[in-house]
């Protein structure tokens, strides 16, 4: 059965969370005033979402790939390929592509793991970088670019590499550099001691050169935290993925705000589509996101949106942020709900994962989504929020459950059985 309803789904970047006893026992998405999201519920049907499966904290790589409906624990080598791709640098077959933060080190200890979130000035760190690795190291090439705020992507392009090495990141602030190493699995295989080999000389020798950066200097003569090192982490080589349209026989677009999930949208042949004002940062242009959305609707089957912010106010575990950014969120779903067709369009409002203010990372628990628009069966709940939609008829769903859902909403299901 083949139908021209219009699927979205619409995820606040780690909206969920857990309750909060400055909050009174509610969670930011429940103290926030969410009238768009609160319509969605009630003219809707709620549940809840665990992207990968129950406890599972998921990336927003690996959630967005399960909510599109290709396995991760199939497909997923590491972010690195996703950003690296993101970032709009084309990663190759063979490539080891890695993320990268923008770091303050000293004495090789990690003061700030993202340079106090430094805003300009990376694009000529990044020259300086190419600059300095322009005959690569040991025969490999080196390909780095910088991203968003503190994130980067380095590829590492030649013969005789291995994705399977530890990161650089130590992922906390106040401790040493990690050394990159060959995982325990192949610990002893050549090409992955090359390629921890290759990393340490790149973090190395990119030390020095930024430490030496004219941007640095002028940050820390403003009191700003230096930039004076690179950490890379996630290694990944490209992965295979079958096309959107192949697997879906659907035109999908993808209007997000994380370049790991506009690399995911490059390798699955999807239109990714920038907005000007969507800067993944708490100031972004929640309107020219949705004004981005219904003007591509009717040229595309499928439209997959992220909004950032909210993730960005729970890993910083800043209550008043993060609920600036749910008000964002649902300023966009207000405008959708009155400027789209709803006989024609379905839309799933959810999240990939949650990052509690608590946790102030990604956590392992279920996430609050509700279905609305054409098909749909409404239930009972009238608010969006953790606890509510609990309590509606979708139940409990996992990520990879979503698309065939949505698809059945818009009759686009094949009939299984006669
Ligand atoms: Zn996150």
């Amino acid at each position: 059965m083949v139908s021209d309803c219009k699927q979205i789904i619409f995820l606040g970047d780690g909206m969920g969370g857990r309750p909060l006893a400055s909050l009174e026992g509610r969670t930011c998405l429940e103290a926030q005033d969410t009238p768009a999201l609160d319509a969605i519920a009630a003219g809707g049907e709620c549940g809840l979402m665990d992207p990968i499966s129950p406890g599972v904290p998921a990336g927003s790589d690996t959630a967005h790939m399960a909510i599109l409906g290709y396995d991760p624990f199939q497909y997923y080598t590491g972010r690195g390929p996703f950003e690296a791709r993101g970032v709009g640098l084309a990663v190759k077959a063979g490539d080891v592509a890695f993320r990268c933060n923008f770091a303050t080190v000293e004495d090789n200890v990690v003061k700030e793991r993202r340079a106090g979130r430094i805003k300009e000035g990376t694009d000529v760190l990044a020259a300086a970088i190419t600059e300095a690795f322009a005959d690569g190291i040991d025969g490999i090439q080196i390909i780095f670019e910088q991203s968003v705020e503190h994130r980067a992507a380095l590829l590492l392009r030649g013969e005789g590499l291995d994705h399977r090495v530890t990161d650089v990141d130590p992922h906390q602030d106040g401790v040493e550099v990690h050394l990159c190493q060959p995982l325990p699995e192949v610990a002893d295989d050549p090409a992955a001691q090359r390629t921890a080999r290759i990393v340490n000389e790149f973090v190395q020798r990119s030390h020095e050169v930024l430490a030496d950066s004219e941007v640095n200097k002028d940050r820390q003569a403003r009191n700003l935290l230096p930039a004076n090192a690179v950490l890379p982490r996630g290694a990944g080589t490209a992965p295979h993925l079958q096309s959107f349209r192949q697997r879906y026989g659907m035109n999908g677009a993808m209007i997000v705000e994380v370049d790991l999930v506009r690399g995911l949208g490059m390798y699955l042949g999807m239109d990714v589509i920038s907005v000007k004002g969507a800067t993944g940062g708490m100031n972004t242009d929640e309107i020219a996101i949705a004004e981005a959305i219904s003007a591509v609707w009717r040229e595309y089957d499928f439209v997959l949106c992220n909004i950032k912010a909210p993730d960005l106010g729970g890993h910083d575990s800043d209550v008043e942020a993060k609920m600036q950014a749910i008000a964002k969120v649902d300023r966009a779903i207000d405008y959708l709900l009155h400027k789209l067709d709803w006989e024609q369009t379905v839309i799933m409002v959810g999240a990939d994962h949650c990052t509690p203010i608590s946790v102030g990372d990604h956590s392992g628990d279920a996430i609050p989504i509700a279905f609305y628009g054409h098909g749909v069966r409404p239930d009972f709940v009238d608010k969006f929020g953790e606890r509510s939609c609990a309590t509606g008829s979708i139940h409990r769903i996992r990520g990879g459950d979503v698309m065939t859902i949505i698809r059945s909403y818009a009759d686009r299901m094949e009939k299984f059985g006669a």
